[in-house]
């Protein structure tokens, strides 16, 4: 079975339920019936014996011509005779009412026990014979004459009787079963050939997706809410992710190539320019500063890159902890306004015990970028101000300088990753500072943003 289609499973499981529904309704019905009919059959043998059983009379003298009646039948019997009432039925709905005694028939109709050895008499009790015109039912009644003499009343039926239309029904039944099972078969492949296209069209769409290599198609099965639908949004869905990590990994490769060109660069000139002829003691040094501080940049580089990309690879899966904000901003307030760089003096505003649910590192690292990018881009004996609010519900952080300002045309740039101001070059930093703060934010569903004015001061705030 597992290697035919979906479509074809589907149908062979419907149809193989549909027969087995059909098989076990009919059978149960055709049963039942059965059942009912023989049970009927039974009863009314019962009463019919029974009903006669009151029409006949033993009188033990000898009949006299004063009492006859012209509708009744009188029969000498023993010492007197029988008067069978002319409301004794002999034959009614297939049923047959005699009068036996040990001798043998006395009254009415022996055919049936010509052929078939007579069964013992059993008072008021149904039994069953077999013959080779079919099974009856017999049901007897003793009847006692005043001279202690008994003859016997028996009744018999055709078990039968009555099941021809069941039989009959039973066969129209399993004639019409094959024309259904045709109808549920022919049923069962539009219905599935309907419900399963979207599956044809998702496959056609991932084969298409496989062979061209671009993530950038997509499933397109149009409207619903079916299961099928969900799974093409989800093959959607992934197929975004892929394609934006894909574009993320491919960014990261050629940030990380033209980053690391300029040193690598100037470190391989100072080499060739140094090696080029003789030079002084102090010329060695100074090469060698340079191509120390060079790598040390390089290094830096690929330090936050790959902390960069962790972070972003595993931002689904960082773990956070109910911590107290307010004192995590204030003890990094405390320990960075003694590198006093710049004569910059660090103020602050905590309100205390605000806490979230998040990372103490990752918020401690966010919260050191922001103030140590006040202290790298502040004014010679400037300020820088960092508050922390709880106001309608809002948990606000700010940092605030008054030091060099971002231009308006830089102002939506300074997110990006290795970007640096015009102004920044000079300073200390690779450009990841904003990209780290900006990730970190958005694992922690914090909104962040950014108002400055060139020569003013910044101020960056983040609302949790
Ligand atoms: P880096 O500081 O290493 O250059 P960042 O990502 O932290 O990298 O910042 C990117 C750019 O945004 C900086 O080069 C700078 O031009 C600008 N910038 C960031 N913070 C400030 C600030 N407080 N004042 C002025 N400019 C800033």
């Amino acid at each position: 079975m597992k290697k035919y289609s979906l479509k074809t499973k589907i149908i062979v499981w419907f149809s193989a339920a549909i027969i087995l529904v059909s098989l076990i309704g009919t059978t149960a019905v055709l049963s039942v019936s059965r059942f009912v009919i023989q049970k009927e059959i039974r009863d009314t043998l019962i009463s019919a014996v029974e009903d006669n059983a009151d029409e006949v009379e033993y009188y033990a003298e000898k009949k006299t011509a004063e009492f006859d009646d012209p509708y009744d039948i009188y029969i000498e019997y023993k010492n007197g005779y029988l008067e069978i009432d002319d409301d004794f039925i002999k034959q009614m709905n297939g049923i047959t009412t005699s009068l036996f005694d040990e001798n043998g028939l006395i009254y009415g109709d022996n055919s049936l026990f010509k052929s078939v050895k007579m069964p013992p008499y059993k008072n008021k009790s149904i039994s069953k014979i077999i013959t080779e015109s079919g099974t009856y039912y017999i049901y007897d009644i003793e009847k006692k004459t005043t001279d202690n003499n008994c003859y016997w009343m028996r009744g018999t039926v055709s078990a039968e009787s009555g099941l021809s239309q069941v039989n009959h029904i039973a066969k129209l039944t399993f004639m019409i079963i094959p024309i259904l099972i045709a109808l549920a078969i022919i049923g069962g492949y539009i219905i599935a050939r309907k419900a399963l296209a979207p599956v044809s069209q998702i496959n056609d769409a991932a084969q298409n997706i496989r062979e061209g290599n671009d993530l950038s198609k997509r499933i397109v099965i149009g409207e619903g809410n079916d299961e099928l639908h969900s799974i093409a949004n989800s093959f959607n869905e992934m197929f975004e992710r892929l394609e934006k990590s894909f574009e993320q990994e491919q960014q990261l490769t050629s940030d990380i190539s033209h980053e690391l060109r300029t040193p690598v660069t100037v470190i391989s000139s100072q080499c060739q320019y140094t090696l080029e002829s003789e030079r002084t003691t102090e010329e060695y040094i100074e090469a060698i500063r340079l191509i120390s501080r060079q790598s040390r940049k390089m290094s830096s580089i690929i330090n936050d890159m790959l902390s960069f990309a962790r972070l972003e690879r595993n931002a689904d899966s960082i773990e956070k902890e109910k911590m107290n904000l307010s004192e995590c901003v204030e003890t990094l307030c405390e320990d960075m306004s003694m590198f006093g760089e710049n004569n910059i003096t660090l103020k602050h505003n905590i309100e205390p015990d605000i806490f979230i649910d998040g990372n103490f590192e990752l918020i401690s690292r966010m919260t050191a970028n922001l103030i140590s990018n006040a202290y790298r881009y502040g004014k010679e004996n400037g300020h820088i101000f960092v508050s922390l609010k709880n106001s309608d519900g809002k948990k606000a952080l700010c940092v605030e300088d008054d030091g060099i300002g971002i231009s308006e045309e830089a102002i939506d740039k300074i997110w990006n990753r290795f970007y640096r101001g015009d102004a920044s070059r000079s300073t200390k930093g690779t450009g990841l500072g904003l990209s780290f703060v900006k990730e970190i934010a958005s694992i922690h569903n914090a909104e962040i943003s950014v108002e400055s004015e060139l020569k003013k001061g910044s101020k960056f705030f983040i609302s949790f």
